[in-house]
């Protein structure tokens, strides 16, 4: 059962100091090609790159002097251009039988949050969890449920900040996740380019190795951003967050919607089925009475109709500034949806003790104490 801390390299006060201060680009914003041609420029040949890139993501190297196999001129170079941060568990952390909130600071000073959920029911393995990232600071979008927007919109996060929160959760239990969910702070298509070469990045075959249909990015619905994912050519997943089967509601719920109404949303979707023969995942959380009646339950699965598509659905995690509440005809509105025909799950929300369910992540630095 028990999720080792064995193997992880303790990187010395030294080399955390010289992390911390570096001002440089981190090595771990570059997709593998971006590393190759910069590494080529500069006269390296393309077979150290592969050694590097084992370094960082098979290794997890805390220091360029580890890392034996390169030429010292190569470590050298490395050291002036590139920043190597060191990821070391964050203190007091234990070995995560459940939910686990891991607070990751920033070089700026800044900090975001990432949850490890470890694999439960009968699928339960020590070894596999799944990851929810943040990629940004802050989120702009303001979903009237969900606390991440509350504060506003900060910054988005450079991939090597993306990145940091999935090494240093390696860092916790032994082991890169299994899964990854970009379901933390944030929203995804607005910091398209950093997040798809994030996850370029996880699933490159030499490195973190982690399947394209592990990786599910996650949106409120920004339009731009589905029709260029349609175009991305890996098999990444898709998730939409839906809430509201009607446009007025949806609106209500999701400011993002006067900008992306509901017909011009699932307009989206079904070209980025059409074009991917992908299906797309919907997240629905269900709050009391607003839209987890047995009208919306009809109206969802009208919308629905022809779409290749499952349905996902979320138990309200409570949040302060949302005096919605829970369903409490959960399982009603799922097999109404099941009677249509369509495929649908009711999630058991993981960490609503910790303030790590879905929703309820924050930026600020005080967060643990709220
Ligand atoms: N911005 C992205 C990803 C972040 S939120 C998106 O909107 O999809 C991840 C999921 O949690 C989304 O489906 C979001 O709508 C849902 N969520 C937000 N607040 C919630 C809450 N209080 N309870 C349950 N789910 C919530």
């Amino acid at each position: 059962m028990d999720i080792s801390l064995a193997g992880i390299p303790t990187p010395t006060a030294d080399s955390r100091r010289i992390s911390h201060n570096s001002m440089l680009p981190s090595v771990y914003d570059l997709t593998r090609a971006e590393l190759t041609e910069s590494c080529n420029a500069a006269g390296f040949p393309a077979f150290r790159v592969s050694q590097l890139w084992h370094w960082l993501y098979r290794q997890q190297a805390a220091t360029w002097q580890e890392m034996h196999n390169l030429s010292p001129d190569f470590r050298v170079w490395l050291n002036k251009k590139y920043h190597l941060p060191a990821f070391a568990p964050p203190p007091n952390a234990a070995t995560p039988h459940s939910a686990t909130k891991l607070l990751i600071p920033l070089r700026n000073g800044d900090s975001v949050e990432t949850v490890i959920l470890p694999a439960g029911g009968r699928n339960h393995n020590p070894n596999r969890y799944t990851l929810c990232l943040s990629c940004q600071v802050g989120c702009r979008f303001n979903c009237a449920f969900c606390a991440s927007g509350k504060a506003g919109f900060i910054r988005n996060l450079t991939t090597g900040e993306i990145i940091s929160q999935l090494m240093t959760a390696s860092a916790t239990t032994g082991h890169p996740p299994s899964n990854i969910v970009f379901m933390g702070i944030g929203e995804p298509f607005d910091n398209y380019d950093n997040v798809l070469k994030a996850a370029r990045i996880i699933n490159d075959p030499d490195g973190l190795k982690i399947g394209a249909r592990r990786i599910t990015v996650s949106t409120c619905g920004i339009i731009p951003g589905i029709r260029r994912f349609a175009e991305e050519g890996r098999q990444f997943e898709l998730s939409v967050s839906l809430h509201a089967p009607e446009n007025s509601l949806r609106s209500r719920l999701m400011p993002a919607n006067n900008k992306y109404p509901l017909p011009e949303l699932m307009q989206a979707c079904r070209e980025y089925t059409a074009k991917t023969n992908r299906i797309i995942t919907f997240e629905y959380t269900l709050i009391k009475d607003i839209n987890d009646r047995p009208e919306h339950a009809r109206t969802l699965v009208k919308l629905l109709r022809q779409l290749p598509c499952r349905v996902n659905l979320i138990p309200l995690s409570p949040v302060d500034e949302f005096d919605g509440h829970p369903s409490t005809s959960a399982s009603d509105f799922e097999e109404a949806l099941q009677q249509a025909h369509i495929n649908v799950t009711l999630r058991n929300s993981q960490g609503t003790q910790l303030k790590a369910a879905c929703g309820q992540l924050r930026f600020s630095k005080n967060d643990e104490q709220t």
